[in-house]
């Protein structure tokens, strides 16, 4: 608590000294994500996958109806692509975890325009392995889990779901080789803790959904009766020839 608050008074000093710059637009002075860039983020407009939120799909994708998510839905606060794809980037691996805090908003946006997660009790942020964290330095995720429970007042289950094996990364794989990629990545450490619970899992962009879906089957098989997505980015699936 002191810390954040030290944080706090610590940036508004800096902000007086230095200006904050958009780490987007780059211009000074209006947040690390300002109003502009994130205002020009749009919503996925219907039509889209109710389970998926594949864009300009009719209720239901072809790969939802061929193989149906272990998750009972995800909403994702725009397409993957500028400029949101570049705050996830900056984010994501240049570090910029201030961008933490203005990206919560987006999550914040998009659970209020879709009532369907609102069943939702607590907050799990998708987890990295181990070693991927110690690469990388943090978990995207768990900040933006932490940054969005505060907002939403919903508790945050750190440390709950895990990952109980190291998977390559799933870029490059198709659809099929993604969901094999992940089976049995995870495991659940607290049972007492999903039982029974309507579940918001956070994650940065959702793909084929592939990784979601093997985190909420597993979160299913400790008892959790309901899980839903929640992400930044919906990246469109396009099928490889
Ligand atoms: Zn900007
Ligand atoms: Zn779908």
């Amino acid at each position: 608590m002191a810390s954040s608050a030290f944080r706090t008074v610590w940036d508004g000093l800096l902000n007086l000294v230095y200006p904050t710059r958009c780490f987007v637009c780059d211009r000074i002075g209006f947040g690390y994500f300002c109003d502009d860039c994130r205002s020009s983020v749009s919503p996925i407009a219907p039509p889209f996958c109710v389970r998926c939120h594949e864009p300009e799909a009719p209720n239901l994708c072809p790969g939802c109806i061929a193989d149906p998510p272990q998750f009972d839905r995800a909403r994702a606060a725009g397409i993957f692509s500028d400029p949101l794809r570049k705050a996830i980037h900056e984010f994501k691996y240049r570090r910029r975890e201030r961008l933490a805090s203005p990206l919560a908003l987006l999550l914040e946006r998009t659970w209020a325009r879709y009532p369907e997660l609102h069943r939702a009790e607590a907050i799990l942020p998708l987890p990295l392995h181990r070693s991927r964290m110690q690469e990388r330095g943090f978990n995207q995720s768990r900040l933006l889990a932490a940054a969005l429970t505060s907002r939403l007042s919903l508790p945050l289950l750190e440390d709950v779901l895990i990952r109980s094996a190291y998977r390559r990364p799933q870029v490059g794989l198709n659809r099929s080789d993604r969901r094999e990629n992940v089976r049995d990545a995870f495991a659940v450490a607290a049972r007492d803790a999903v039982a029974g619970k309507s579940l918001l899992l956070l994650d940065d962009v959702i793909t084929t959904g592939a990784t979601c879906s093997e985190a909420a089957r597993t979160l299913r098989d400790a008892g959790a009766t309901e899980v839903s997505v929640i992400a930044l980015a919906r990246e469109p699936y396009r099928p490889r020839s």
